[in-house]
C-alpha cells in the first residue's frame, strides 16, 4: 500500500511510521486490511513523529556551574533552568549566545525558533554578568594631603575590563606598570575611578609641591625634622650640648649658665650656678698652697729614696 510513498520530514522529529487508527501500517499492510468494507473510498494514515535530542550547555563565566540541559525542538531554551551565582558583587542578568552563530535576540523561545535549523544539536549559553560593585583607588586617602607627586592605582573586581581613572575631570592613562600620578597642584584634587556598571569611586585630595619642615622638633635625648603634614622625619639625631654663659660670674657675685644643643638649640641644665671668681688675695692663697703641696711631695720622695 505504501509503494511510491516518500517519508515526510519535519524539523526537530525522526519520521517513524504511518498509522491508521491506533495500528502500524507496514508497507504489506493492504487496502483492504485497513477498509472496512469495499464502500470506504478512502482513509487517511497519520504520520509518527519522535522528537530529535538536543543539548543546552552553559558557561557561567566564573559563576556557579549549571549542568547541560537536554531538551526537544519545542521544548523551551531557558525552562527550568537556575539561573547561577558570582562571589565579588556580580549580578546574574542573564544569557547570551556564545556558540553558534545565530540570529536571534531573545531566549524566551523554543529550541527550534532559537536555531531554525534541525541539523544544529548542541547550543552553548554564556552567563551575562552585571558588576554591582565599585572600583577601589589604592594609595590614596580621602581628605588627605600629600607632598610631592603621589602614585596611585586602581583595581576593579571586574578584572576583564579596565576602570576609567578621571583626576579633575580629566582621562588619564595608567603607565606601563599599571599606576596613575597625581601630580603636584594648587588646591584640591578629585580621583574618580569608574566601572564599566557606572559604580564609581572618588577620593579628594591635595597635592603640594613638596614636604614642608617646620622648625626643630626634640625630646630629651634627639632632635629631628618634620614634614607639618606628618608624612616625614629627616635630620634625626642626638643633640650635641655644650655649656653657654646667660651672665658672667664675678668676684662679688656668682654668674648663671646652661647647657645648650648645637644644633636644635634646645636646653638643660638652665639657671645653674657659677662660682664667684677668685679675688687677688684668693689667688696667692692658692698659690702658695701649691707651692706647700710641691715642697712636701719633693720631701717625701728624698725620704723614701734615702731609705
Ligand atoms: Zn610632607
Ligand atoms: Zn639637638
Amino acid at each position: 500500500m505504501l509503494e511510491g510513498v516518500s517519508a515526510p520530514t519535519k524539523a526537530g522529529y525522526t519520521f517513524t511510521g504511518w498509522k491508521y487508527a491506533d495500528s502500524a501500517v507496514s508497507s504489506d499492510t493492504k487496502f483492504s486490511d485497513l477498509a472496512a468494507d469495499d464502500k470506504v473510498s478512502g482513509i487517511t494514515l497519520v504520520a509518527e513523529w519522535m522528537a530529535k535530542t538536543y543539548t543546552i550547555k552553559f558557561d557561567t563565566r566564573g559563576g556557579t556551574p549549571v549542568a547541560d540541559k537536554t531538551l526537544h525542538w519545542d521544548d523551551k531554551v531557558l525552562d527550568g533552568v537556575v539561573p547561577p551565582t558570582k562571589e565579588g558583587g556580580f549580578e546574574f542578568i542573564g544569557w547570551n549566545i556564545v556558540s553558534p552563530k545565530l540570529s536571534v535576540t531573545t531566549l524566551n523561545c523554543t529550541y527550534g525558533e532559537l536555531v531554525q535549523d534541525d541539523s544544529i544539536d548542541t547550543v552553548t549559553l554564556g552567563a551575562v554578568w552585571r558588576d554591582t560593585e565599585k572600583p577601589v583607588i589604592i594609595g590614596l586617602e580621602n581628605g588627605k594631603i600629600y607632598c610631592g607627586p603621589q602614585k596611585f592605582k586602581v583595581t576593579d573586581n571586574d578584572t576583564s575590563r579596565t576602570a576609567t581613572v578621571i583626576i579633575n575631570g580629566k582621562n588619564v592613562e595608567p603607565d606601563a606598570d599599571g599606576y596613575y600620578t597625581a601630580e603636584p597642584a594648587n588646591g584640591e584634587f578629585k580621583v574618580i575611578a569608574v566601572d564599566s556598571f557606572a559604580n564609581m569611586a572618588m577620593v579628594q585630595i591635595t597635592v603640594n609641591a613638596a614636604h614642608d619642615y617646620s622648625d626643630w622638633k626634640f625630646d630629651e635625648n634627639e632632635h629631628w625634622k618634620e614634614c607639618k603634614y606628618g608624612d616625614s622625619v629627616i635630620e634625626k639625631g642626638e643633640h650635641t650640648f655644650e655649656w653657654v654663659t646667660d651672665k658672667e660670674a664675678t668676684e662679688t657675685e656668682k654668674g648663671i649658665a646652661h647647657e645648650e644643643c648645637t644644633v636644635c638649640h634646645a636646653k638643660r641644665n638652665e639657671n645653674t650656678e657659677v662660682q664667684k671668681l677668685k679675688t687677688k688675695w684668693e689667688k696667692i692663697r692658692d698659690w702658695l698652697i701649691s707651692i706647700l703641696v710641691k715642697i712636701i711631695k719633693w720631701f717625701i720622695d728624698l725620704i723614701k729614696d734615702v731609705c
